[in-house]
């Protein structure tokens, strides 16, 4: 039994090259965890328009039985390092040029925009891309931070959000392989027919292994200070852990 109301965001197949499930395989193991939908974002740069088209009906034809698989993608710019921007539920094809292209054609078209893991561009986000997505991933389980949120990119979205309240935080999975399941998820408050406007509408919860919170991410400084102060414990962890398993597998 899957909940319609819980979900995972940021996630990618073997329709980009750096994927691994096909999107049988991805709804399955959804169907295990009790994931009800999935925001796929495959890379743009791995699609075309033709090839768009059939995935869009394999995402289709693999969701049922308590999984929808929503299309989307993440478009890379170039003169951008680092700055990926996702589009979950995109109605057809784009092929934006620019982050300002993306907001302005893509955007509109999508039921869901996200900024990806700010950590990659230094956590600088040019105010024109601010002002046009709906949402700040900020916890991505794959960069940084796969034990907790990202502190530098809380405060970037409490920033944006002086400017624009309706902004929202998100905890992405950045998903490759389903073997390895972080276990970032969101949970709507309520069954909604479009879980991508339940997002929008900032009607939701983030949920971690290690904790949970809302889609402003309310913390105070004194919350930030200890979320800052616990993850250069884990960080140091997290890469004692890897060198570990390096060594372990003779590399
Ligand atoms: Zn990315
Ligand atoms: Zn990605």
């Amino acid at each position: 039994m899957t909940d319609p109301r819980l979900g995972i965001v940021h996630v990618h197949t073997h329709w980009s090259h750096d994927g691994r499930d096909s999107l049988p395989e991805l709804a399955l193991a959804c169907r295990r965890r009790g994931i009800g939908f999935v925001g796929l974002t495959e890379h743009a740069e791995d699609l075309d328009a033709s090839r768009w088209g059939e995935y869009v009906a394999a995402c289709a034809s693999a969701s049922g039985e308590g999984v929808r698989l929503i299309p989307g993608l993440e478009f890379r710019f170039a003169g951008h390092k680092g700055l990926h921007l996702l589009a979950l539920g995109l109605a057809r094809w784009h092929e934006p040029a620019t982050p300002a292209e993306f907001v302005e054609r893509v955007a509109p078209d999508a039921g869901f925009t996200m900024v990806a893991h700010p950590v990659l561009t230094g956590h600088r986000v040019p105010d024109e891309v601010l002002a046009g997505v709906d949402a700040l991933e900020v916890w991505n389980a794959a960069y940084n931070t796969r034990w907790l949120p990202d502190p530098r990119a809380v405060e970037l979205l409490h920033q944006a959000r002086r400017r624009r309240p309706a902004m929202v935080g998100v905890a992405g999975l950045d998903q490759h392989d389903s073997r390895n399941d972080r276990e970032t998820r969101v949970r709507l408050l309520a069954e909604e027919a479009d879980p991508l406007a339940a997002l929008r509408g900032g009607r939701f919860e983030n949920l971690g292994r290690t904790m949970r919170f809302d889609p402003a991410v309310s913390w105070g400084p004194a919350r930030l200070g200890t979320l800052r102060a616990i993850r250069l414990v884990y960080d140091r962890i997290e890469r004692t852990q890897d060198r570990l398993a390096r060594w372990l597998a003779g590399r």
